[in-house]
């Protein structure tokens, strides 16, 4: 029967919850335009949707699609990548490739019972996807929570492998010449080092070109601030592409820090914080942040930072930021007030909304970007994986929001530089007040391209009605 009168849209994420918790903001959003939502995952990730569903979700239904670990000779709690190793992740993307039987199954079933979708939206790693659905004559569309810029430099660099010798450090992305020169350093070395057989070459090699069978991308970004990236797709893959961001999941439970951050936030200056972190996931080595440190102690600046555990350490491992810290500093940024320290996790999205932040030294995670742009807020980039290294490239080099203190986790990143990238940003510098004008003149862009996307978006889902 149809989802309580509702006409239903079929959500389908990779199981990681970098994946799903974009998947989930896009179906809260879906549930508001007014569909059902079918929200497909394995059924451990589906137990535990169940827990952290929204209750006024009434139209999101969660439906588990049969997938068996030890048929992949995975472990049992290797559902979802983040409590498992890259390897055991990658044997888990392979694997999803079993699951067309099941999903033309599911799709088979909504069908009979009266309910077929209107569309499907799946997650990029699923091109064929987009095959199974058009068996049933459904629409089909893949959704993207990273940047278009930063999709394109990934499918770029998966399609055409390069391999930079001694003497070309610097070089122009084939099919993307538009990105701008990209040097050695601003592309992950994996990346570099990547080979026809590395398997996640292999996976992508094949389902990246299914993804011009889909009919349409949609990605969590904004059409003036990531034109280049979008438009390589149009070019490249001849589907409409829809920009529908910033697309941010609210919180339900905000972290316990919340109070105190924004009292402390309260007494500060208007536009006098620097706000540091480098995301949910991802942490620097115990030299680097020792030398941020420094920095920091021997700058004037207020600050927030939110310190995980460095590399070298057990992320389980209790909270030790004296051990990671030079002799004194917590106590010493206490004693002057000049900064908070925060273990482990802030209430981000609230910090960055706060008047007195002016600036984010960020490892550049697409939502961080979107947070903080969407509050007019500069950043000093810090891209520590992933697509993170050219999101960072586009918002300094493209967009003129971003100045980059670093790259990666393996170099050495000098204290004077991080001081001086920080007083460029925040202080009087020409520099400084170009990327603070830019950077409000991007929110305003942000604002008025909220104001189009529903319509935007509205009519492209209701075309397909
Ligand atoms: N986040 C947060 N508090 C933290 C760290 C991260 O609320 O201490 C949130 C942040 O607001 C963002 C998300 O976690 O929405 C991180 O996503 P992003 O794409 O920036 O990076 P990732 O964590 O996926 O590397």
């Amino acid at each position: 029967s149809m989802a309580k009168g509702r006409k239903n849209v079929v959500l389908f994420p990779f199981m990681a919850q970098g994946h799903i918790i974009p998947f989930l903001a896009l179906a809260h959003r879906i549930e508001q335009m007014g569909y059902a939502v079918t929200f497909v995952n394995t059924p451990r990730n589906i137990k535990k949707l169940h827990k952290s569903l929204s209750p006024g979700s009434s139209f999101i239904d969660l439906v588990e699609i049969p997938f068996n670990c030890a048929d992949h000779g995975l472990p049992p709690e290797a559902e979802n990548t983040d409590s498992i190793s890259y390897n055991l992740s990658l044997r888990l993307l392979e694997a999803t490739l079993t699951m067309e039987f099941p999903f033309r199954k599911l799709l088979s079933d909504l069908v009979d019972a009266g309910d077929k979708p209107v569309c499907v939206i799946s997650d990029f790693f699923f091109g064929w996807t987009a095959g199974v659905a058009h068996e049933f004559g459904i629409f089909h569309a893949i959704f993207s929570g990273a940047s278009g810029f930063g999709m394109a430099c990934y499918y770029c660099l998966r399609m055409n492998l390069i391999h930079p010798g001694p003497r070309n450090v610097e070089f122009l992305l084939p099919d993307f010449p538009e990105a701008g020169k990209f040097h050695v350093t601003q592309i992950p070395f994996f990346m570099l080092v990547a080979g026809e057989n590395d398997p996640m070459t292999k996976f992508q090699r094949k389902n990246l070109p299914k993804w011009s069978s889909s009919d349409a991308f949609i990605f969590n970004t904004v059409e003036d601030l990531d034109r280049s990236g979008l438009s390589f797709f149009r070019r490249k893959l001849r589907i409409p592409v829809w920009p529908i961001g910033p697309l941010l999941l609210s919180r339900r439970e905000a972290p316990s820090s919340l109070e105190k951050c924004m009292e402390w936030l309260d007494k500060r200056e208007p536009k006098s914080v620097l706000y540091v972190s480098f995301g949910s996931q991802n942490t620097i080595s115990a030299s680097q942040m020792m030398n941020l440190a420094k920095a920091l102690d021997a700058s004037s600046r207020n600050f927030i930072w939110v310190v995980r555990p460095p590399l070298e350490t057990d992320i389980s491992a209790e909270f030790a930021a004296k051990k990671w810290l030079p002799e004194g500093f917590p106590q010493r940024v206490h004693d002057q007030e000049r900064g908070l320290i925060i273990s482990r996790w802030a209430p981000q999205m609230e910090i960055l909304a706060h008047k007195s932040v002016a600036t984010f030294m960020s490892h550049c995670g697409w939502n961080s970007v979107l947070e903080s742009l969407k509050n007019g807020v500069p950043l000093i980039g810090w891209p520590v994986a992933a697509e993170q290294f050219y999101n960072a490239k586009m918002l300094a080099e493209e967009v003129g929001v971003c100045v980059e203190v670093a790259r990666g986790t393996n170099g050495e990143v000098r204290e004077e530089d991080i001081g001086e990238k920080i007083e460029m940003v925040m202080g009087e510098s020409e520099e400084g007040q170009r990327m603070r004008r830019r950077a409000i003149e991007v929110k305003e862009m942000i604002e008025e391209g909220m104001r189009d996307e529903g319509a935007h978006k509205g009519s492209s889902v209701k075309s397909h009605a």
